[in-house]
């Protein structure tokens, strides 16, 4: 996906599920830089990929948010 189509806050699809228990395919992304961090929205975890590798695994936006929908620092 190109980096224009989503945003901070974005609700995304990933092509690939979370290996937790939940096989949850719904991340946010919560920092936008050379690395993406997001969080999957089934388990809380927190996941850092670089700007590249997060482009080619997104699927598509399902929703946009204007704020995190976790308990997050930006600070962490
Ligand atoms: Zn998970």
């Amino acid at each position: 996906m190109n980096e224009a189509d989503y945003a901070l806050y974005d609700e995304v699809e990933l092509k690939k599920a979370h290996p937790c228990v939940h096989h949850n395919k719904l991340f946010q992304i919560l920092r936008l830089g050379a690395d993406v961090k997001f969080v999957c929205l089934g388990c809380g975890a927190i996941l850092m990929v670089d700007r590249d590798k997060f482009n080619h695994s997104i699927k598509k936006v399902v929703r946009h948010h204007d704020a995190p929908l976790v308990r997050y620092s930006p600070l962490d």
